[in-house]
């Protein structure tokens, strides 16, 4: 005879209670063993979920796990015939419907179906005629509901509601017990693999690499949120979206973030960790692309320098704790040192291929005049006679290659001795005007090869206080520039002026290809050429030019629109010998 049949009965003699009574001292039994012999939440869930069914004569049930976040009893598991309808019922909230008025109240529900409380009507179609929730308490909260259906208009006797209601408790306490140490063993192994992520920045060899290894495991770590990595541009001043979790980058592509502009500004402006638990509070949140409910954004900062921000986002509220704070902290912190390592050695890899860039250019630079000269060398040798004016004509043509070699040796040797310091300068107080239309004269048989004008604008003379040679090999090659970087029939116009009592203005106009902005700075480094111009040269020119001026206490800057033209203005130092 089942419980169910027993119950229906109603013949409570003595005996017969005394073996109910066995039967549910025997069930605690079997439940407590559960309780305190399981490993796994879910495990433990479904074999007290089979021993409760089976005690209690229940057709099926449904278990629901309180999710605090979104105030809902979530389905866990289901168990017997429940129609496909009754899942949608899902989630519930608290005080809503049976489980949910169970859940709010803290107490053990028993509905008849005639009940007007009790409003699951699809329950009635399939003949389920009693219901019993079970609280299931931890402390001050309730954790879950376990609610039970039986076809018996009163399914659950005294006896089971009373040992239901005793063990539910217990239930509860041990379920909470059980994700509390989950939720525990889940902090400490992500803490595990923040270690190991730690380890791994001293391995990763280029930036890029070690950016979105970064963010990718973040994000794996702390799914579903995805993590992003602003890079801080001191020259600019602004932060640069670098890396993110793919979804990320594909929404939102590259950005650029204003120091205190948004959670991640503000970090990096303020140099402190920001933990957001609801982003829709904090008035700092600027809404983008993505749902973001909360967020965790850290600065980067190594030698005292801001490198960037490391930062988390969330689609839940409340998604990262005290503790992932300090932990993103110290990682943070060596996250930047691995990015300030991975730009130097970033730089210095340039550096390197700048190098081999150059020994290649000047072997082609060697190499070019030495065959010119060995090609002359050979036929004169092995031509008989040669007519005298041809022969002259031939030696101009290796007295020209040599001078361009001695010109580039020359240009070597003064990168030597600007970078060891020994440079040699003799100062005087001389007039630049005439020393330009020396060289204005000296370029024009080139310039006028390509159709290329050049002007001069000099108002009386202009005097400079510095090294001869020196001033005139900078500004020759700027001039040298503005004609080969000019198009085929452009302008060059130069202007001389001394209104200044302090110092002479030299400036060269060309109307050439022109430079963009990211490579102006750049074009004064020793053997940089734009795009490895196909324009021969080395890549010294400017950086001598530069070097020679400041030396000299001047100073030089550039202008330039890209495919329009470059405009070169040349301080030089006057003394106040230019007259008012
Ligand atoms: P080089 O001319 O030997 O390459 P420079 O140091 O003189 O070396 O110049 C560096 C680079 O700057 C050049 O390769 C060229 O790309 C760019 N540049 C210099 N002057 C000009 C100019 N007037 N117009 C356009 N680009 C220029």
């Amino acid at each position: 005879m089942s419980l169910r049949q027993v119950a229906q009965s109603e013949s409570l003699d003595e005996g017969f209670l005394l073996k109910r009574q066995s039967e549910a001292l025997e069930f605690r039994d079997k439940l407590t063993g559960i309780l305190t012999s399981a490993q796994d939440f879910s495990d433990v869930v479904d074999r007290v979920f089979k021993e409760v069914i089976d005690y209690s004569g229940a057709e099926g049930g449904i278990f629901r796990l309180a999710n605090e976040r979104t105030g809902t009893l979530d389905v866990y598991q289901t168990m017997g015939p429940l129609p496909k309808t009754l899942e949608k019922l899902i989630p519930r909230r608290f005080g809503d419907g049976l489980a949910g008025y169970s859940a709010q109240s803290g107490e053990t529900m028993i509905f008849f179906i005639q009940d007007d409380l009790y409003n699951d009507k699809e329950l009635l179609n399939i003949g389920i005629r009693s219901v019993l929730a079970l609280p299931l308490r931890a402390k001050e909260n309730v954790i879950g509901v376990l609610e039970i259906f039986s076809k018996n208009d009163k399914g659950f006797d005294e006896q089971i509601v009373k040992t239901l209601s005793c063990i539910s408790r217990q239930i509860g306490l041990a379920l909470e017990g059980m994700r509390l140490v989950e939720t525990l063993e889940h902090r400490i192994t992500q803490r595990n693999r923040m270690y190991r992520l730690m380890l791994k920045l001293q391995s990763r060899a280029t930036l890029d690499e070690l950016l979105f290894e970064i963010v990718n495991i973040l994000s794996d770590i702390y799914a579903p949120a995805y993590s992003v990595i602003v890079l801080y541009d001191p020259e600019d001043q602004i932060l640069r979206l670098k890396a993110a979790s793919q979804r990320f980058m594909e929404e939102i592509g590259h950005k650029e973030i204003a120091l205190g502009e948004g959670i991640i500004g503000y970090a990096a402006k303020s140099r402190s960790a920001l933990l957001i638990n609801d982003t829709m509070m904090d008035p700092r949140y600027i809404k983008g692309v993505l749902e973001v409910s909360s967020e965790l954004a850290v600065p980067m900062i190594a030698e005292g320098k801001l490198v960037g921000v490391l930062d988390i986002e969330s689609p839940l509220l409340n998604a990262f704790k005290e503790d992932d704070l300090q932990l993103l902290t110290i990682y943070a912190q060596q996250a930047a040192m691995a990015i300030l390592n991975a730009q130097l050695y970033e730089q210095a890899r340039e550096q390197n291929l700048a190098k081999s860039r150059m020994m290649s250019a000047l072997s082609h630079e060697f190499r070019t005049p030495l065959s010119v000269i060995k090609s002359y060398a050979w036929y004169v040798k092995n031509k008989k006679e040669i007519p005298a004016d041809e022969l002259d004509e031939q030696l101009d043509v290796v007295l020209s290659e040599v001078d361009n070699l001695n010109e580039l040796i020359e240009n070597l040797l003064n990168i030597a001795r600007l970078e060891q310091g020994r440079m040699e300068w003799n100062a005087v107080n001389f007039e630049v005007t005439g020393m330009i239309k020396g060289l204005i004269d000296m370029f024009m048989k080139t310039a006028s090869e390509r159709g290329i004008t050049i002007a001069l604008e000099a108002k009386g003379e202009a005097f400079t206080w510095g090294d001869v040679s020196r001033t005139r090999q900078a500004i020759l090659n700027i001039i040298s520039n503005a004609i080969k970087y000019n198009k085929d029939a452009g302008r060059i116009r130069i202007e001389v002026d001394s209104s200044e009592r302090n110092f002479t203005r030299v400036s060269i106009e060309d109307t050439g290809i022109g430079i963009k902005p990211q490579e102006l700075e750049k074009i004064f480094v020793p053997f940089y050429r734009v795009g490895g111009s196909k324009i021969e040269g080395v890549g010294l020119g400017l950086s001598i030019t530069k070097q020679f001026i400041e030396a000299q206490g001047g100073w030089l800057d550039v202008k330039s629109v890209f495919g329009e033209g470059t405009v070169f203005n040349v301080y030089l130092p006057a003394r106040g010998s230019n007259e008012q």
